[in-house]
């Protein structure tokens, strides 16, 4: 409910009013360790669990004192927050820092070179401006290679050392029959049809399902359509790869691929040879698409996606935005299914709940030094962020990793209780997925419910935001549907998780299916 006031609301009013209809628009005052709290009426502090943990920037709790400590003294000591271009030790040790554990979990010493941001999509954005300069690079060399190729043909056919076949002209596509078969003819149209692979806007590869931002050219890469539609014309597209699909693979190749044609001499005689043409600027890929309904990447599908873009040249993102910064067990998600990224993206916990931080990842093969010239923020690389950065690694690493160990058995212990409910509600829980910290509950579709509440709430594509409403006035549970699967809650508590918090949502959840097993919908706290 919006408190008593006469200020005029301009700050997304319509979004508060649809999160109300749900029971959602509460105010938190307040938040420590793994519990949001809000004010009721008579401005009661009213204590919540949070399982939606700032959708995975609390993975270490909220205002975790130690990182609170360090703000506190980052801020008393002076520290020269916005201090650009100038050097930035903290930066530096950072990214020596991650390179040190991305190294221990990937068993690699090849460097990883990092390009700091502010937010997720931020880091996205980097990768993907990353990967099209360097694939703008490579075609420029191409491109030259071919014109000192063609040159070269041409002074050979000059000086009476190579003839143009009949089988150049049809390498070309030209009519091997017809007169006028010079070389000037030939080399037109390679450069036709090469001119025409070379305009070709970059194209990325994606999967369905998945999730990577909302600026304008990372949203162009988030499968969900109502997100990415309105904005199609003003950046680069994707083909949304199906899960799990390793057919798909080849044949979006197939549909995409292009072939650059190249000449050279042998033996005497023109030849017209294809070269494969970079159409793929990059493969995005969430080890666990978070987003897109807690949906764990099998490790033959990531090995498939590796081999793929391996054979074509083209450079993997594995954007660990959400599944990274130890909440499955270890710094990279992807390290514990053998998927090996060109780059990575990481964000949210990375920033200790405090700091709004992220980062990209870039491997020395892939790395382009170019792009540090072109590419910056006002507020990306600030020293509070980096040193708040540095102490949420330092949690993480302490007493030999016990904070992963710790994300491991918590999401096992919480996984268990989901489970649980799961077997006691066949009819109502369709899937429990997800690994550590980050776990979600399928429903199955309540569309065609004997409850009109909870046949309108399916329609109206709020389902998920109804039980979350529930949940919060009658469990004191926090929880979220993932944005773009809204039959599924997610569940992505800190690790401070206790067994207690976990009995209570156990009660939570079994009181939510009961409803939609008795198809009694007016026993919504909404409803
Ligand atoms: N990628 C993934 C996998 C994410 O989960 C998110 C945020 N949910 C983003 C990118 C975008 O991050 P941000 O909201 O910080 O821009």
């Amino acid at each position: 409910a919006r408190p008593e006031t006469t200020e005029p609301e301009l700050a997304e009013p319509h979004l508060r009013a649809v999160l109300d209809t749900a029971g959602l628009a509460v105010e938190y005052v307040r938040a420590q360790d793994n519990t949001l709290f809000w004010l009721d009426e008579d401005g009661t502090e009213i204590a919540v669990t949070d399982f939606a943990g700032g959708y995975g920037s609390v993975l270490l709790g909220h205002n975790r004192p130690e990182i609170v400590e360090r703000a506190r003294e980052l801020l008393a000591s002076g520290t020269p927050v916005h201090a650009q271009f100038s050097s930035h030790p903290y930066a530096n040790r950072l990214a020596a820092e991650l390179n040190r554990i991305v190294g221990r979990e990937l068993d690699t010493d090849e460097p990883y070179f990092a390009i700091f941001g502010n937010s997720g999509a931020e880091a996205v954005e980097a990768a993907i401006k990353h990967a099209e300069m360097d694939r703008g690079m490579r075609l420029a060399a191409l491109r030259e290679e071919l014109a000192r190729h063609t040159a070269s043909v041409r002074a050979a056919v000059a000086a009476g050392e190579a003839k143009v076949t009949s089988r150049a002209l049809a390498g070309a596509g030209l009519d091997a029959t017809a007169p006028g078969g010079d070389f000037e003819t030939l080399a037109a149209e390679l450069e036709r049809h090469n001119a025409e692979l070379f305009a070709r806007p970059p194209l990325f590869l994606s999967l369905e399902g998945g999730f990577h931002g909302k600026l304008a050219a990372s949203v162009q890469l988030t499968h969900n359509e109502g997100y990415r539609a309105p904005f199609k014309a003003l950046a680069a597209q994707a083909r949304f790869v199906p899960r799990e699909r390793p057919e798909a693979l080849k044949e979006i190749w197939a549909e995409e691929r292009g072939t650059l044609r190249d000449v050279r001499v042998f033996e005497g005689r023109v030849e017209v040879t294809e070269r494969e043409f970079p159409a793929f600027c990059a493969f995005l890929v969430e080890p666990i698409q978070g987003e897109g309904g807690i949906h764990v990447l099998s490790e033959e599908f990531a090995a498939e996606i590796q081999r793929f873009c391996a054979s074509i040249g083209c450079p993997v993102i594995v954007d660990e935005i959400q599944s990274g910064m130890g909440r499955t067990g270890a710094l990279l998600a992807s390290a514990q299914i053998g998927l090996r990224g060109d780059y990575y993206t990481l964000a949210k916990t990375l920033g200790g709940g405090i700091a709004k931080t992220s980062v990209m990842l870039v491997r020395q093969a892939w790395y382009r030094e170019e792009f540090e010239i072109v590419h910056s923020s006002t507020f990306a690389k600030d020293s509070f962020s980096c040193h708040i950065a540095l102490k949420v690694l330092e949690l993480l690493e302490a007493d030999g990793g016990a904070a992963y160990r710790r994300a491991a058995e918590r999401g096992d212990a919480l996984r268990r209780t989901l489970e649980s409910v799961a077997a006691d509600f066949p009819g109502v829980v369709k899937e429990v997925r997800g690994r550590g910290l980050m776990l979600g509950v399928e429903f199955h579709d309540q569309s065609g419910s004997a409850s009109p509440a909870l046949r309108e709430a399916a329609a109206g594509g709020l389902f998920g935001y109804v039980l979350a409403g529930h949940l919060l006035h009658r469990h004191a549970i926090r929880t979220f549907p993932t944005a773009s699967a809204l039959n599924t809650l997610r569940f992505e508590p800190s690790l401070l998780l206790s067994d207690a918090e976990i009995a209570r949502l156990d009660g939570g959840l079994r009181d939510v299916c009961a409803i939609m097993r008795d198809a009694a919908g007016e026993r919504l706290a909404a409803g």
